[in-house]
């Protein structure tokens, strides 16, 4: 089972901002910036390049999950970033899709 997986399963503990039937998110343990919060699906999906269009109710909710983390996390109004990496060139490090909601400073565009 993957990290992700074994996270939303609970068997490894996390700080969990949101969670729901379908989805989980928690602070990302490693944060790049004061908000640093990581949306999942609970059911397993590799990353954005394999996603199916069976995964459309999916992928609305992780976005929709997203927007409710900047809420909580009071960011909404001062701005957020949502990042998905896809593979090697995009760092993604973790083969289990997670949406990075990111907030709290002021972010460089384009990112590097
Ligand atoms: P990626 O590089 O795949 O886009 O993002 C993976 C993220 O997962 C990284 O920001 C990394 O800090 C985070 N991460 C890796 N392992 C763990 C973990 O065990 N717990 C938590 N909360 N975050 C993790
Ligand atoms: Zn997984």
């Amino acid at each position: 089972m993957c990290l992700f997986c074994k996270i939303a399963n609970k068997e490894i503990p996390s700080k969990v901002v949101l969670e729901d039937e379908h989805v989980l998110a928690f602070h990302d343990v490693n944060p790049q910036a004061p908000t640093h919060v990581l949306v999942i699906p609970k059911r397993h999906i590799a990353g954005i390049g394999q996603a199916t269009p069976e995964d459309e109710a999916a992928l609305g909710r992780l976005l929709l999950a997203a927007r409710r983390v900047a809420e909580l996390a009071g960011i909404a109004e001062s701005g957020f970033r949502t990042v998905i990496n896809s593979g090697a060139n995009a760092g993604q490090t973790v083969f289990h899709l997670h949406v990075h909601v990111l907030g709290g400073r002021a972010m460089a565009w384009p990112p590097g």
